[in-house]
C-alpha cells in the first residue's frame, strides 16, 4: 500500500512551485488533495494536472477565506488527515532598507497565514489524529543577508511548529516542519539576481560552493511525504532539513 493511500490533505500555495511538487507527489503515493492557491489560475491548472479532488482557494492573509477553504476541502474530502501549511513570499533587500509596509505583509503571509490556517484545520485533524507539516526554511535557523524579515517569519514558522506540537501531542495531532535550501522555483528565480548584484558571484557558483546543488521541489515533497505518513508516527515537533549540507558547514 502506498504510504499516503487515502490519506486527506489540503495544501496552500500548491498552484506552483514546492505546495504543487507535494501536492503531486502526495497524489502519487495515494492521498486526495485539495489545492489551494491565491492564484485561482495556477490553482486549477496544478489540480488538472497532477489529478487533485479539488481545488479551495484562498488567500492565506484572509482568515474568513482561510476558515471557508479548510471547511471546502473538508466537505470535498470527508475530513482532513494532512495540513500542508506551504504559501508564502520572500523579500530580498538588506533589512534596514525594506519598508515596513513589506515586512508587515511578510509576517502576514508567512506567519500569520500559518497560524489560522492552523487554527482553522485543527478540530478536523484532531478528529482524524492527523498532522501538520509547516514549510519553513533554513532561512529560520541561520541568518542570511538580503533575507532579513524571511528569516524572521521562517524562525517565528518554526517556533509555532514546536509549541503547536507540543500543546497538541495529547491530542495525537502531529506537527512538523520542513526546511530546505535553495530549491529550484519561481522564488529562487526572483532572488538570484539580488544575491548576484550584492555578492558579484555568478547565483549557480553560490548554490554549488554552499549546497552542491539546487534542491528540487521533489527533494522537498519527498520529506514532506515522510512527515506526513504513519512512518513518522513518533515525529512531532522537529524541523526537517534539506540543504545539501548548507547549515553544516
Ligand atoms: P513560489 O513563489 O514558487 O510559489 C508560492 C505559491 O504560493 C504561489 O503559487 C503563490 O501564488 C502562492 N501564494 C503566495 N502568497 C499567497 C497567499 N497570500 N495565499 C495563498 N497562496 C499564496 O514559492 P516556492 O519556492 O514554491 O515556496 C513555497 C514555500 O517554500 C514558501 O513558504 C517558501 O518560503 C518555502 N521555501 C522555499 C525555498 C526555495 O528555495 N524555493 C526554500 C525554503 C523554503
Amino acid at each position: 500500500m502506498s504510504e499516503l493511500q487515502g490519506k486527506r490533505v489540503f495544501v496552500t500555495g500548491s498552484g506552483a512551485g514546492i505546495g504543487k511538487a507535494i501536492a503531486a507527489l502526495f497524489v502519487e503515493r495515494g492521498a486526495q488533495v485539495v489545492v489551494s492557491d491565491l492564484n485561482a489560475d495556477s490553482a486549477k491548472q496544478s489540480a488538472d494536472e497532477i489529478g487533485a479532488a479539488g481545488v479551495a482557494n484562498c488567500d492565506v492573509t484572509d482568515e474568513a477565506q482561510v476558515r471557508a477553504a479548510v471547511q471546502q476541502a473538508v466537505d470535498l474530502l470527508g475530513g482532513l488527515d494532512v495540513l500542508v501549511n506551504n504559501a508564502g513570499i520572500e523579500v530580498a533587500s538588506p533589512l534596514l532598507q525594506q519598508s515596513t509596509e513589506s515586512f508587515d505583509k511578510i509576517f502576514a503571509v508567512n506567519v500569520r497565514g500559518t497560524f489560522v490556517t492552523m487554527k482553522a484545520a485543527t478540530p478536523h485533524l484532531v478528529a482524524s489524529q492527523g498532522n501538520i507539516v509547516n514549510i519553513a526554511s533554513i532561512a529560520g535557523i541561520g541568518g542570511s543577508p538580503l533575507l532579513g524579515s524571511y528569516c524572521a517569519t521562517k524562525a517565528a514558522v518554526i517556533q509555532l511548529t514546536r509549541v503547536a506540537a507540543v500543546e497538541m501531542r495529547p491530542t495525537g495531532v502531529r506537527v512538523n516542519a520542513v526546511c530546505p535550501g535553495f530549491a529550484d522555483t519561481a522564488m529562487v528565480e526572483r532572488l538570484a539576481p539580488d544575491f548576484e548584484a550584492a555578492t558579484q558571484v555568478p547565483f549557480g557558483d553560490l548554490v554549488a560552493a554552499k549546497q552542491g546543488r539546487l534542491g528540487t521541489s521533489q527533494d522537498i515533497a519527498e520529506v514532506a511525504a515522510f512527515l506526513a505518513s504513519d512512518r513518522a508516527a513518533w515525529v512531532t515537533g522537529s524541523h526537517y532539513v534539506l540543504d545539501g549540507g548548507l547549515t553544516a558547514s
